[in-house]
């Protein structure tokens, strides 16, 4: 293959539902460029698998509803089973958090949501262990849940195969040929590739693939967050929602017999996978003990560390590079790319194809200076 009309940078969830929405729209001539030997190493097989759909930014939410809705559904002919825990989602919020939730709660109801309000009372009945949990109220949301976030992604690219994208691994892109202002290829460890279009769904490598292009520069950031593990806990109920205090930045929900815990660090990375700190599980035993302290000392058995890429609007790039023709972005999908996967990927497929124009409050020309 020397040659291909769509070529896309990275096998993660942008790069996998962005080829399998355009083979869906009948495209054909695809060839997914990813630099490891299996996808789902970096941020797409490193993340907490939550669907959550009331979220502060509101472009944001009606993308993670869509989203929901197609995980909850996913096609009848979708090549893996891919399993959906509909076990809800209870987001605490405390003082202006709390009232900041309700707004949003509110918004998301106002967009078809499915968004209650509940008193610590009738919260503390549904998960026990939030008894001395410290917050005012809270959001139940009964459509959210947990999806295996491995079978999704190699369902979107063996969907994307099944209708002719090829996906080249340990494929490394090094650079781009670029003529009279038109991107015209792809220069990789293994050759030359000429391409009509590239679609830049490097995930944290997104502002270095932009600048090799000359594309404008978008301040993505990639932001370390660590995921702990329990052994099996005695008390731990399966069927528990996962729950997020989005006043205190923590979160847990059941995880193979046990919790997975997550204290919602934050700190800038260079791409890569990050290196997990010690300081981070004392951020966790912090939280634990002021907002969360009928967890005593749980003992944490395992951990790991993620990127999840931002920009500073908290929104996502998706869109035609303002400065290269034939140069696309799908990035900075920070921490809503699994729910959003679905539908970021056929807005993407729908402005590649032009089935719509300007992609709005997502374009990457908002990073013109
Ligand atoms: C700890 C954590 C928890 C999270 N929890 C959730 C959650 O519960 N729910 C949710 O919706 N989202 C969650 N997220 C966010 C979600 O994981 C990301 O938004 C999503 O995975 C981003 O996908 P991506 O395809 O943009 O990036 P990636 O998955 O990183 O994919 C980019 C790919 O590009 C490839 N690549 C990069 N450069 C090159 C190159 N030069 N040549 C070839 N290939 C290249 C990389 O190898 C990589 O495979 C979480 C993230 C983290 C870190």
């Amino acid at each position: 293959m020397v040659s291909a009309q769509y070529v896309i940078i990275g096998a993660g969830f942008a790069g996998a539902a962005t080829a399998y929405h355009l083979t869906r729209r009948g495209v054909r001539d695809i060839v997914i460029l990813e630099q490891e030997g299996m996808a789902g190493i970096h941020s797409s097989g490193r993340n907490a698998s939550m669907v959550r759909q009331v979220v502060p930014e509101p472009a944001i939410m009606q993308l993670a509803k869509e989203g929901a809705e197609f995980l909850r559904n996913v096609p009848p002919d979708w090549p893996v089973a891919v399993s959906f825990e509909r076990n809800g989602s209870l987001l605490l919020g405390s003082g202006e958090g709390w009232e900041k939730l309700c707004r949003d709660a509110e918004m998301g109801r106002e967009g078809g949501i499915e968004a209650e309000v509940w008193s610590p009372a009738k919260a503390r009945e549904r998960v026990s262990i939030l008894k001395n949990a410290t917050f005012d109220g809270a959001i139940w949301c009964p459509t959210d849940g947990v999806v295996d976030v491995h079978a999704l992604l190699s369902g979107y690219l063996r969907m994307a195969g099944s209708l002719g994208a090829q996906v080249h691994y340990g494929s490394l892109v090094r650079g781009f040929e670029v003529k009279g202002n038109r991107i015209a290829g792809v220069v990789t460890e293994k050759g030359f590739l000429e391409a009509g279009t590239v679609i830049n769904a490097a995930g944290p490598w997104g502002r270095a693939i932009g600048a090799l292009a000359g594309a404008v520069d978008v301040p993505l950031r990639p932001c370390r967050r660590h995921l702990f593990f329990t052994a099996p806990l005695p008390w731990v109920d399966r069927k528990w929602p996962f729950v997020w205090h989005t006043s205190h930045d923590m979160y847990f929900r059941p995880e193979a017999g046990g919790l997975l815990l997550c204290p919602c660090d934050q700190d800038e990375m260079p791409p890569g996978i990050p290196p997990t700190d010690v300081a981070v599980l004392e951020l966790l035993a912090d939280k634990i003990r002021h907002f969360f302290p009928e967890f005593g000392d749980v003992a944490i058995k395992s951990s790991l560390a993620g990127l999840r890429t931002l920009v500073p609007d908290g929104r996502f790039v998706i869109g035609w590079d303002p400065n290269v023709k034939g140069f696309f972005w799908v990035a900075g999908l920070g921490g809503h790319g699994v729910t959003t996967s679905s539908p970021v990927g056929a807005l993407a497929a729908s402005l590649i194809l032009g089935e719509r124009s300007g992609a709005g409050e997502f374009s990457p020309a908002r990073f013109v200076v």
